[in-house]
């Protein structure tokens, strides 16, 4: 036992350290990566439930690390946002985005689909130039504010007055905001008021189980109740909605009976590159 016990002590001040160890090394590699263009950007299908179509997309980045692989987000965002790197990252994210949205608009017509967008961290809504890099980003890629939706989490809207004057500023300019991860944080009506939000994002964790019903689990029931509470407050506020993480025919059919009409997750389609994406597109609208 007292081995044990020891090991585990090694153990901690290794999970304490190695994070900052590894976010300095991984801030050096990040730097590098970034300048030798090794971020892309994969987009998720937003789908209408009840019809399939895609009506939006989520943009996510990945790294191809020539020696690592493919490495990610949940790897290096973390490392981005301790050093500062999210900043130009998250302007690659938004400025590739809105220029490949633009020429899917382009070439498939404006109801191809509604909008697009990336996730942005608190880091970058700190950022003094933050405004000013979308407003320059719209303009050069010619993308209207209305088409473009930033995922925002609880935690980054929660940063004090500041970060809700960027994000009224934002929400004036015509950019839709979208809360992400929403019933994870400290989600409440009064967030909910004060911040102009257009979206929220049903975390995958409320999806999950979902579909063993009334019958099934307290776990299961508990979610439901949670899908549900969250659907009837955004449709009081006049929200939009959309379910994350959904894996299977049992849980979309679900999710729709709770009243949610739009959805992402492996099952309806997996974040893909953008020429799959475009394929997808040619698809659905038959061009
Ligand atoms: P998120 O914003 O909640 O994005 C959803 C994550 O769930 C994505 O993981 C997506 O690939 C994954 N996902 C989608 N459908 C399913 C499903 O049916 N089942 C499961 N198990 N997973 C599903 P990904 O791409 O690895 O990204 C992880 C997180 O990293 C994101 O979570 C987001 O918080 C962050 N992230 C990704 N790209 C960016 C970025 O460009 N900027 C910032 N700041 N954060 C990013
Ligand atoms: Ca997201
Ligand atoms: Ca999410
Ligand atoms: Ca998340």
């Amino acid at each position: 036992a007292k081995q044990r016990g020891k090991a585990n002590y090694v153990r901690y001040h290794g999970g304490m350290e190695l994070p900052v160890v590894g976010h300095a090394r991984l801030g050096g590699e990040l730097r590098r990566g970034l300048d030798a263009g090794e971020f892309f950007v994969v987009y998720q299908p937003i789908i209408e439930l009840a019809t399939g179509r895609v009506v939006g997309v989520e943009a996510l980045v990945r790294w191809q690390h020539p020696t690592r692989g493919l490495v990610s987000p949940a790897e290096f965002i973390p490392a981005a946002e301790g050093t500062g790197l999210i900043v130009p990252l998250g302007r690659f994210v938004m400025r590739e985005t809105c220029r490949q949205t633009a020429a899917w608009l382009a070439e498939f017509g404006p109801d191809a689909l509604h909008k697009a967008g990336p996730n942005v961290s608190v880091r970058q809504l700190h950022d003094p130039d933050f405004l000013d890099d979308v407003r320059r980003i719209l303009d050069e890629t010619g993308l209207p504010a209305e088409r473009v939706v930033l995922e925002l989490t609880e935690s980054a809207v929660l940063r004090g007055p500041q970060v809700l004057s960027t994000l009224h500023r934002l929400h004036e300019m015509g950019i839709r905001l979208a809360l992400d991860d929403f019933g994870t944080g400290e989600s409440s009506l009064s967030l909910l008021r004060a911040f102009p939000a257009s979206i929220v994002k049903l975390d995958k964790s409320f999806v999950d189980g979902i579909e063993i019903g009334q019958e099934g689990t307290a776990e299961a029931a508990a979610r439901q109740a949670v899908a549900r509470a969250v659907i009837q407050m955004a449709g009081a506020l006049g929200l939009d909605t959309v379910a994350e993480g959904i894996e299977n025919q049992e849980q979309a059919d679900r999710l729709q009976t709770l009243g949610y009409t739009l959805g992402q997750g492996y099952h309806l389609a997996r974040p893909m590159p953008a020429e799959d994406f475009t394929r997808l597109l040619a698809r659905q609208t038959g061009v």
